[in-house]
């Protein structure tokens, strides 16, 4: 069944959380930082290689191989500080949510050996290879395969709205290893490759976004030689390990902060003036829902460190969370008395234009509010089937 336990920060936590927020103030100075919108802000390796040498990426992955050995609640407090500040956080993002949690768990010792401390360092930036032009969230029929040749397997298919692909080094890509007509269901005969984005045969293009960015790909593999050593976990089990990944990928803060910095520069414009009855309405809301899904991603992410698994939890999560992050652009919208201008310079606005442009995709993302919905409503059987 569905369960979020009610948890707090202790004293050593929140004492992590006062050196984030002191680090970014002397790293990311208001006024002379532009923040980004959540896991949209800038890429920038060298400031991703700040955190990775404090100890701030790859935080749960045990120190042989770079990491830390601490917590996910620990990787909650750095990730929500960055969040809040609109860290450039792009270039590890994916490595250091989803990425080293899965090689961990699913990789060889080679690979561990190999990629985790080159993630845990904000050395290497992956990308999510999963959506295809037909395949989204019907992802279990997917097109892209791969056969085995030799040593190794050659991969051909199309993958999209790959986020980043231009720029990373490299995509876990979920493919057909067993052609579909040879297994009784669908999501077997899956296997997960990680795949040098700049190999032969790859070609990575960028789709242009509503708001002039162009950070998401169309990604064609054209018969792309992938090493043998190169598969993660088992053939054939991609589904499953899939699945996992994507517990990781929701219920943290980047599923309702997003369009905090928006919020926190209306108060920064606003500072010193009174407060409007709109404005008392919109905050008095706002900081409620904040307060509400901190506790709820907190406890996701308490529940991982006790050895849960709350996948059902996380989805619900991000139900709510970008529903709000959404519902948080709306309501500034109405409440300030201008048209946002994209040629406008002022930060606020520039924020607010962004927000309106991109905000659609919050709930798309990651899965969409109706999947999500059934994963949680599936949860909430008596059976816990779904799980
Ligand atoms: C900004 C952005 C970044 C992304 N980055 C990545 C990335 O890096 N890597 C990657 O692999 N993918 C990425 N995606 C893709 C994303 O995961 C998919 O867009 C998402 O899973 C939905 O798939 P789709 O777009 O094919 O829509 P569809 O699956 O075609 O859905 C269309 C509509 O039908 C609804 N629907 C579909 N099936 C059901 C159902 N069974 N029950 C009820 N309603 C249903 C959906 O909720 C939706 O409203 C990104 C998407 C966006 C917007």
């Amino acid at each position: 069944m569905m369960r979020f336990d009610l948890t707090e920060l202790t004293a050593a936590e929140r004492a992590l959380q006062s050196q984030v927020r002191a680090f970014l103030a002397a790293e990311l100075p208001v006024g002379q930082h532009t923040p980004g919108l959540g896991m949209d802000a800038r890429s920038d390796k060298a400031f991703s290689r700040k955190l990775g040498a404090r100890g701030w990426l790859g935080m749960a992955i045990p120190k042989t191989y770079g990491g830390q050995d601490r917590s996910a609640v620990d990787r909650f407090i750095v990730t929500e500080e960055l969040l809040r500040w609109g860290a450039p956080v792009r270039h590890h993002w994916v490595a250091d949510r989803q990425t080293g949690p899965i090689i961990l768990r699913y990789g060889t010792e080679a690979q561990r050996r190999h990629f985790l401390p080159l993630i845990c360092a904000g050395e290497i930036s992956f990308s999510i290879g999963m959506s295809e032009p037909d395949s989204g969230s019907d992802l279990a029929s997917l097109k892209t395969k791969a056969t085995r040749d030799g040593d190794g397997w050659v991969l051909e298919g199309t993958k999209i709205w790959t986020t980043m692909a231009h720029e990373n080094d490299y995509a876990v890509v979920l493919c057909r290893t067993t052609p579909r007509d040879e297994v009784p269901d669908k999501r077997q005969g899956m296997s997960q490759l990680i795949v040098d984005l700049r190999a032969e045969g790859v070609t990575a293009t960028p789709i242009e976004f509503i708001d002039g960015s162009a950070d998401f790909c169309e990604v064609v593999f054209d018969e792309v030689f992938v090493p043998g050593d190169m598969v993660l976990g088992e053939i054939g089990a991609g589904w499953t390990q899939n699945t996992s990944e994507l517990a990781y990928e929701r219920g943290g803060p980047d599923r309702w902060l997003s369009s905090f910095p928006i919020v926190q520069e209306l108060l920064r414009l606003r500072a010193g003036g009174t407060l409007d009855d709109s404005l008392a309405d919109l905050l008095g809301g706002v900081v409620a829902s904040y307060s509400v899904l901190h506790n709820l991603s907190l406890s996701v992410a308490r529940s991982i460190d006790t050895g849960g698994a709350p996948a059902i939890e996380a989805s619900l999560v991000k139900e709510m969370g970008t529903r709000f992050e959404q519902d948080v652009v709306n309501a500034v919208l109405a409440l300030v008395d201008f048209e946002p201008n994209v040629a406008s310079r002022s930060l606020f606005e520039e924020l607010l234009v962004t927000a309106t442009l991109t905000a659609p995709a919050f709930t798309i993302r990651g899965g969409t509010l109706e999947v999500l919905r059934s994963v949680a409503a599936r949860g909430l059987q008596p059976s816990g089937g779904g799980r």
